[in-house]
């Protein structure tokens, strides 16, 4: 389906965002938005195209620890609003073709899952790409994993939807995906974005978290043009309406972990979130 025009985009968001929006107003509130990107790697086109849609608004750009980090630091160097994430260790499958995605066949010894993670943090920081936050590739929360990235010392995970509760560590919804996976990766379109975001301020709403971010999710490497207009497009769109906010920013300003973390010691999940 050809995507719209930008009166199209306005005209969708007012059916599916705007009278959700004007609930935040009535209470004198603006909702936050937090932007993460993955699969940074090298410096590349798509990379330069998406800092120029950023425009200097705040960007965590997820990496992932493998190759020659080098000439990406280079690239990104002067650029305030990066943020940098450790993007899992080397963006490996090993998981049977048709199972969920995740950079381990089977989820490895507490101990050496955190030697993995620390050896890519280690290769970021060596390349002068401090990482303040962890986001596993295809959401993947393996079980242990978020006790490795809590030893490995983030105060951060990201990943999809589904929330990981775990003593002392901050979780980051990144679940805005504006990109369709199945059968090679795609715009999903402006009827089902608008409509993810008028859900996700809902359930903020409805459930009193208005400093809960909605976290949009971008991957500069697999954009189609209908993504790329789209983002160019919304830019403003989300600077009428939201507050960007920044990792570091997210980091000072996170309430305390929940009553049920504090009193579990930690609740890791039970199912493996569905994700990309
Ligand atoms: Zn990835």
């Amino acid at each position: 389906m050809a995507e719209p025009p930008a009166s199209g985009w306005r005209r969708i968001a007012a059916l599916k965002v705007e009278s959700e929006l004007t609930h935040w107003r009535r209470l004198g509130l603006r909702p936050r938005l937090w932007w993460r990107d993955d699969d940074a790697r090298e410096p590349t086109d798509a990379l330069d195209r998406l800092l120029v849609i950023a425009g200097g608004r705040p960007l965590a750009l997820a990496v992932v620890p493998a190759g020659d980090l080098h000439p990406l630091a280079v690239r990104l160097t002067g650029e305030r609003s990066v943020s940098i994430g450790q993007h899992g260790v080397d963006h490996v499958n090993r998981r049977p073709a048709g199972e969920v995605k995740s950079e381990y066949g089977h989820p490895p010894p507490i101990d050496l899952l955190t030697d993995s993670l620390n050896a890519g943090k280690a290769r970021l920081e060596a390349a002068g790409l401090a990482p303040s936050f962890y986001t596993p590739p295809w959401n993947a929360i393996d079980s242990g994993l978020p006790r490795a990235v809590r030893r490995v010392g983030y105060p951060m995970l990201s990943a999809g939807a589904d929330r990981v509760l775990y003593s002392g560590l901050h979780y980051t919804s990144a679940e805005i995906d504006v990109l369709a996976w199945k059968g090679g990766a795609r715009s999903k379109g402006a009827m089902r974005i608008m409509t993810m975001i008028g859900q996700a301020l809902a359930e903020r709403r409805r459930s009193a978290e208005y400093e809960r971010p909605v976290g949009l999710l971008t991957h500069h490497l697999d954009h189609d043009e209908a993504t790329w207009r789209f983002l160019a497009w919304s830019m403003e769109w989300f600077d009428t309406r939201f507050d960007w906010i920044s990792t570091d920013q997210l980091l000072r300003h996170q309430p305390a972990p929940t009553a049920a973390a504090r009193l579990s010691g930690g609740i890791e999940p039970m199912a493996q979130p569905v994700g990309v």
